[in-house]
């Protein structure tokens, strides 16, 4: 049996329930599609033996002023219990001293200079931090971004300012440029610094990240971080609940194999059932969505990224004892590693602990759980069966850190790109979305329009994709784009 619905939507990540969310506020009647058991992608949470693990994010912004999850929460009246964060970030550098990343520019800048040197630091973050206001300013004003059609021209004109025509040229310079421009690319720890940091929010380093998004990318810090408890898929459940309200429906367990259009009506095969619509949107990467819907393959052929510009992640979840969960004044903490990883050559982890107050993410008391993560590069080719040495290296590392003494470590598991594979369904388990690079200038990216008809698509391969913020934002676009088109 076919049953007829006005939108269908692949996957429940960020993207697509946002697309979701803003299409049933609409009036459309939307069915949403996942493979997984869980709803969520690469924001989600899942139960094992007694802990509560994140299964990708952990860091939250995206809820100031002006920020795309705001403005999704504000579209569809839904209120998040969200702790916001005192401390939003700590580094522990490889020489062995800690810089704490305070959300307050000023204190920011002074911990800089106590750090890296008093040369040009604070001129250097002033001019990011004021890249980084306009960035988040103009990403809600320009909803048609990138313009492909007459319509979203002239949308991009009306609403363009002068600050924004002198700001777009510096998308045509790299962050290494920026580092010489401020005479810091000698600075060879804070070269480092720099490096990491844009690794964890642009995925790629300052030869291949442009200004406009390198100076933002630093900046995450600079703005409201949060932390939800029981993890982030009650950032998701709310949105899945908003979607089941509007009268739309959210079938987990559930594969979309297979799009067509004939007649002007999608037909979208499951590993269950057929259904037919009006619209689609894909929220899956575009990798994927070009095998499911192999007549979009030759559109987007030059376009597609392959997995040696690609990562996935290795990724661990521990669970342990903690008998003064005050002790942790930061609950992010990226680490960088005096040797690289073996085999995927990472400089850095990244770790996110449960917040001391939040009691839901274990079963007993005084537990708490880490999340840690690390790019693994051209994850197709770069193929390592035992994961047991970077286990035991990061747990050494957290130890050697003071986090917890092995003693006091419950249980971890740790997972790569075949369990990304399988969690997520996206090719060769290739995460994070697709890097910044600097041949691809933000003009350039993959846009929403999937097939030029009624097809739309979103989530952190499409224009600007990264990160919780990107992935809503892609997923406002393609309703926009979708919404002026037809409705
Ligand atoms: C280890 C790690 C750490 C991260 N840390 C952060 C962080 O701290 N902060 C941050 O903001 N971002 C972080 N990110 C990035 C962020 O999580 C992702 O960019 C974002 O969640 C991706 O959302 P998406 O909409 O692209 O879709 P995805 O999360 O990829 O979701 C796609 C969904 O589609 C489903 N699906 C796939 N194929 C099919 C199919 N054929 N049929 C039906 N369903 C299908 C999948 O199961 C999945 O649920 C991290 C990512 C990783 C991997």
């Amino acid at each position: 049996m076919t049953t007829q619905y006005d939108c269908i939507i692949i996957g429940t990540g960020m993207g697509a329930l946002t697309t979701a969310c803003l299409l049933s506020k609409e009036g459309l009647k939307c069915l949403v599609l996942e493979q997984n058991y869980l709803v969520g992608g690469c924001t989600s949470s899942y139960w094992r033996k007694g802990f509560v693990f994140e299964s990708g994010a952990t860091t939250l912004v995206g809820l100031d002023e002006n920020m795309p999850l705001a403005y999704l929460l504000a579209e569809i009246g839904v209120e998040l219990p969200v702790r916001k964060l005192e401390v939003p970030m700590k580094i522990h550098l490889k020489n062995g001293q800690e810089l704490t990343r305070y959300q307050d520019l000023d204190q920011w800048i002074a911990e800089a200079e106590r750090v890296f040197g008093t040369n040009n630091q604070r001129p250097f973050w002033e001019f990011c931090y004021k890249v980084s206001q306009f960035v988040w300013q103009t990403s809600l004003q320009q909803r048609f971004f990138p313009p492909k059609k007459l319509h979203d021209f002239l949308q991009c004109a009306v609403n363009v300012t002068p600050a924004q025509l002198n700001y777009a040229r510096y998308a045509l310079f790299s962050t290494e440029w920026l580092l010489k421009k401020y005479n810091l690319q000698d600075n060879v720890l804070f070269r480092e610094f720099v490096n990491e940091q844009l690794l964890i929010t642009a995925q790629n380093y300052l030869e291949e990240v442009n200004v406009l998004f390198g100076a933002t990318a630093l900046c995450y810090t600079n703005y409201g971080n949060y932390y939800i408890d029981g993890g982030l898929i009650n950032l998701v459940n709310p949105l899945v609940n908003y979607i089941e309200k509007q009268g739309g429906k959210v079938n987990v367990r559930e594969r979309v194999e297979n799009i067509s259009l004939q007649n002007e009506i999608y037909t979208v095969k499951t590993n269950k059932n057929n259904y037919t619509a009006n619209y689609v949107v894909s929220g899956i990467p575009l990798n994927n969505t070009i095998q499911v819907y192999p007549d979009t393959a030759r559109r987007w052929s030059k376009k597609l990224l392959k997995s040696p510009e690609l990562s996935s992640a290795f990724q661990m979840g521990i669970g342990f004892r903690c008998a003064d969960v005050s002790r942790f004044t930061s609950i992010h903490h990226q680490i960088h590693l005096e040797n690289p990883l073996p085999h995927i050559g990472s400089r850095s982890i990244f770790v996110s602990l449960s917040h001391p107050q939040d009691t839901t993410r274990a079963d007993q008391p005084q537990q708490m759980v880490a999340s840690v993560s690390t790019h693994w590069h051209n994850p197709e080719n770069v193929i390592v069966e035992d994961k047991t040495v970077f286990e035991q290296i990061v747990l050494k590392t957290l130890v050697a850190k003071g986090f917890f003494e092995e003693k006091d470590v419950v249980y971890y598991h740790s997972s790569g790109q075949k369990s990304w594979e399988k969690w997520t369904g996206r090719a060769y388990g290739f995460v994070g979305g697709y890097p910044q690079y600097k041949h691809i200038k933000p003009w350039q990216m993959v846009e929403a329009r999937l097939d030029g008809y009624k097809a739309y698509q979103c989530g952190d391969t499409t224009y600007p994709g990264q990160g919780i913020p990107g992935t809503v934002l892609s997923g406002i676009i393609a309703f926009e784009k979708l919404r002026a088109d037809w409705l």
